[in-house]
């Protein structure tokens, strides 16, 4: 670990990082960010990354978090091609706008299976091989999970959704107690409203559910956050790169709010 006189590191070079559902959105601007910042990066994705990975020179893998079979194949790549791993981001989710008693057994078992099931098996076949190199590096291995400010506070119609960034917010923080002594660890990141493909699914929901256009929906979103805006990907994926250096080497079991403010009010 650090000395903790200040002077850590943000570079990432000689480190192996891994970031699930990349092909776009946030995955793919921390992918960006991480490649920028020295790391190898693997990027995987039920679509197509192979594009996503010729862009950043790293490489890229079709993976379907949900499978445990994939995250097998996934590691044992991870070890074959780039020779192990330092740093994990389990980023696929999905988001859905939905009453609970509207809410079918299968619909809340598929976001479960991703958005908490996906994260769970990625530390599990993570962590044998972050703990093989973590202690190359002063902050050791890193897990950065993707939760949400839907995993912190509640919301109507969410109640699907928020359990699931709630339980990946508690599966940190347990696992980061667990894992410490292989100097892994574990953080969650938790963003406010982020201009992606997700968020563009979740302005034409919200707006539908509340009867008003789409513009006025993601104006009301932007005037939620303190600092007047929403946020982009790359707010997000500064966070997560921070959380992953040894710059972050005495942070673990903790939560990173990306907000611009929201539940701060
Ligand atoms: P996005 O643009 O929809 O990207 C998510 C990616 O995950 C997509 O490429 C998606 O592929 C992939 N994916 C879905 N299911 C998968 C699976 N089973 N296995 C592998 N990949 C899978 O979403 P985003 O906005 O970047 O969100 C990324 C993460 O941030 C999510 O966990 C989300 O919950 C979280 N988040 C987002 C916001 C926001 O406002 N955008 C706020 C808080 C938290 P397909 O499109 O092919 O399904």
């Amino acid at each position: 670990m650090t000395d903790g006189n200040g002077g850590a590191s943000a570079d990432l070079s000689g480190r192996v990082a891994l970031v699930t559902g990349a092909s776009r959105g946030i995955g793919a601007v921390t992918a960006r960010a991480l490649a920028a910042a020295g790391a190898r990066v693997i990027v995987t994705d039920i679509a197509d990354v192979d594009g996503m990975a010729a862009e950043i020179g790293g490489l890229g893998l079709r993976q379907d978090v949900t499978s445990e079979a994939d995250w097998i194949e996934t590691m044992a790549f991870a070890r074959a091609e780039a020779g192990g791993l330092d740093i994990l981001v389990n980023n696929a989710g999905i988001f859905a706008l939905k009453p609970l008693v509207d809410t079918s057994l299968e619909e809340w078992r598929h976001m479960q299976s991703i958005n908490v099931e996906g994260v769970f098996l990625g530390c599990k076949h993570a962590i044998p091989l972050l703990a093989e190199r973590a202690s190359r590096w002063a902050g050791g291995g890193a897990i950065v999970n993707m939760s949400s400010i839907a995993g912190m506070v509640g919301g109507a119609n969410t109640v699907c959704y928020g359990t699931s960034k709630g339980a990946v917010r508690l599966l940190t923080k347990s696992l980061a107690i667990e894992v410490a002594s292989l100097r892994i660890r574990v953080n969650s990141v938790h963003p406010g409203f982020i201009e992606t493909a997700m968020g563009d699914q979740a302005i034409a929901a919200f707006s539908r559910s509340a009867d008003m256009s789409e513009q006025d929906m993601r104006d009301q979103f932007a005037r939620a956050h303190a600092l007047g805006h929403n946020g982009q990907p790359g707010h997000v994926a500064d966070g997560i790169v921070f959380l992953a250096s040894d710059r972050a080497a005495f942070i673990t079991g903790t939560e990173l709010v990306i907000d611009g403010g929201m539940i701060a009010q």
